[in-house]
Formats: C-alpha cells, sequence, structure tokens
C-alpha cells in the first residue's frame, strides 16, 4: 500500500460509528471496523490464471476506488455503471460492506488503512505513470464525483458551470470543469476563498450572501454542481440557473432539509439530479482525463498512525482541510513479506 485517502464520507461513517457503536474505529490497529476507502498501492502480485488479461501488471501502481466488487450481471453492471449495482449485496463498498466470512476475514470489507489490499484484478484502475501518486489518490473518489455527473450530463466545453462550495469536490470540480472548457464560477459564502478560486480554474466569483452579486447573476449558469454537505435552501441557486437547466447534487444532505417546492422547478424547466461516484471505466477514463490535463487533488499528507489519522477524521468533518487528507502508508505500515 502506498497511500489511502481520507474523505468526509469516511468522517461521518467513523461519526456514526462512535456513536452508536461507543467505538473508537482505528484504522488497522485491531478495533471493531477498519474503513478507508480509495488508496493506491504498488502491485506486488497476480493471481495465476493464465487466461487473465491485466491492465495493471506487477510494478504497476494500481488504484482502488470505493468498491471492489458488485455483483457483475445486473442491467447496470452489464452498462459499467458498478457504481449502482442493483444486484444482491449491491456494489461492494471497500470497506465497511458485509461479506462472506470465508472472503473477507470478520465478514465484512477491511478498507485501505493496510498494509495490503487484496482486490480483483476487473475492479482495479491503473494510475498512469506520469502522475503524483499521493495527489492522484483523492481523484478516485473525488474526481469521479465530479467528472462523472459531467459526462452523463452531456455539459460541454463553452457552456457556464457554477460550482457551490470549494472543499474537496468543489476544489476538484473547478479543475475538471475548466480543464473541459467551462466557463467555470464558484458560489461561496467566503471571500477569502477567491484566490483559490480563481487559482484552481475559476473564471468567476460570486459570494452568495451579497443579494446585488447573485442578482447579477440570475439565470446565466448552464449546469451548478452542489457540493455543500449540510442543511441548505436551494432555491437561491436554482434563480442561477439557464432554463432548462440542471444542478447536481453530490454532498450529503439530511432528508428534509433541502426544500426546494416544485414551482422552483416547473415554470422553467429545471432540473435536480443526483450522482454517486462512477463505474470503473468511467473511473479509468477520468483518471485518464486528468492524467492529460495535470490535474490531481490538493491534498494534506498525514501519518498511518491512530493519533494522525483521528485528527484528519475530526478535521474533515468539520471542513479543516484543504482539501483532501491522504495517509503516507507506505512510510508507515509494513509491507507484505
Ligand atoms: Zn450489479
Amino acid at each position: 500500500m502506498l497511500y489511502t485517502c481520507v474523505c468526509g464520507y469516511v468522517g461521518m461513517m467513523w461519526l456514526r460509528e462512535t456513536k452508536i457503536c461507543n467505538v473508537l474505529i482505528i484504522a488497522g490497529m485491531g478495533a471493531l471496523r477498519v474503513p478507508g476507502g480509495i488508496c493506491v498501492c504498488e502491485l506486488v502480485e497476480h493471481s495465476e490464471d493464465a487466461e487473465c488479461m491485466y491492465l495493471v501488471q506487477v510494478g504497476d501502481v494500481a488504484g482502488v476506488g470505493c468498491f471492489t466488487d458488485s455483483c457483475r450481471s445486473c442491467e447496470e453492471c452489464k452498462e459499467g455503471d458498478e457504481n449502482l449495482c442493483t444486484g444482491a449485496g449491491g456494489m461492494h463498498g471497500t470497506y465497511g460492506s458485509e461479506r462472506p466470512e470465508e472472503q473477507h476475514p470478520g465478514g465484512v470489507t477491511q478498507g485501505g488503512y493496510s498494509g495490503d489490499i487484496v482486490v480483483d484484478q476487473n475492479y482495479v484502475i491503473k494510475v498512469p505513470e506520469n502522475m503524483h501518486v499521493a495527489a492522484a489518490a483523492p481523484l478516485l473518489c473525488a474526481g469521479i464525483t465530479c467528472y462523472s455527473p459531467f459526462m452523463n450530463h452531456g455539459i460541454k466545453a463553452g457552456q457556464n458551470l457554477g460550482i457551490v462550495g470549494l472543499g474537496g469536490l468543489g476544489h476538484m470540480a473547478v479543475k475538471i470543469g475548466a480543464a473541459m472548457g467551462c466557463n467555470v464560477t464558484v458560489i461561496t459564502r467566503d471571500e477569502s476563498k477567491r484566490e483559490l478560486a480563481l487559482s484552481f480554474g475559476a473564471k468567476n466569483v460570486i459570494i452568495s450572501t451579497d443579494k446585488a452579486q447573485m442578482d447579477a447573476a440570475a439565470k446565466t449558469l448552464h449546469f451548478i454542481y452542489n457540493s455543500i454537505a449540510f442543511a441548505h435552501d436551494i432555491h437561491q441557486y436554482l434563480d442561477l440557473l439557464k432554463s432548462n437547466g440542471t444542478i447536481i447534487m453530490v454532498g450529503g444532505v439530511p432528508q428534509g432539509a433541502m426544500p426546494a417546492g416544485s414551482f422552483s422547478l416547473i415554470p422553467r424547466n429545471l432540473r435536480v439530479a443526483g450522482s454517486l461516484i462512477g463505474g470503473i471505466k468511467q473511473t479509468q477514463e477520468m483518471i485518464d482525463f486528468c492524467s492529460k490535463h495535470n490535474i490531481v487533488c490538493s491534498i494534506e499528507m498525514i501519518e498511518a498512525t491512530p493519533e494522525a489519522v483521528e485528527i484528519a477524521w475530526k478535521r474533515t468533518v468539520a471542513s479543516d482541510v484543504k482539501f483532501r487528507f491522504v495517509i503516507d502508508t507506505k512510510a508507515t505500515l509494513p509491507k507484505l513479506a
């Protein structure tokens, strides 16, 4: 294992587990569950199946995203949308997914906070050789969470793309949207993020609490990528959309906490859509796109120790990170003997 990521969703899992089970989960240190989704590793061994055609060869850097298997036979899997698998058990999360004991000791997938990981060849991503490996790791979560809806909704060069929130997801959406040739506008409450947004490729920044700025931008955007992960009123963002515009929701907002009456949508043919990571083929496409455009995640590196990971989770949940924590597993945990 080389590097593993900390993301907000993992942080939420940690909060939920600690609250319900009253168990502090510490990565790979003998606690109840070992979370940690996306990771990158050096491939050290293949199975001895001569029939297999491996995308990743021994010595290559392999990426493992948010899931490590799916049913492979449902309509979604056959279409390459393994992330949406509707078969038995759905997609098998890289951590915390209940699986047979004989395949996964403890009856649950054990995540990437570990020295090694075993993954089916059909569920790994080849990390391009020219990429900064540590900064590439979060692309397998944050990167695909931006790239997938952009592709699925047909976002095109020259269109006006609004990004709400400039955190782990939002900053990637700015970089990827700008590389796709979109006119990117960042919508934030925080004036201090203006320079950062522009440095990532945004052409405009709107301060959402400034009514004059919001009014001036009304009906100007084709798409809005909304990465806010707490209860909020989306009406003010709907007003920024052109007719037939789409707002894509990727942040975890609690049920009932996102009010928008249908009359906010009906008169102007507006759409509200959700999106969850992406399939394996699209994830490979995303990392190849990012490699071509020199896009990586902006990261803070930490050690793979319980203390460092706990601080990172707390800071992630408090949105105090620029912009993703990456755990330096390679430097801290022992490799496969
Ligand atoms: Zn399936």
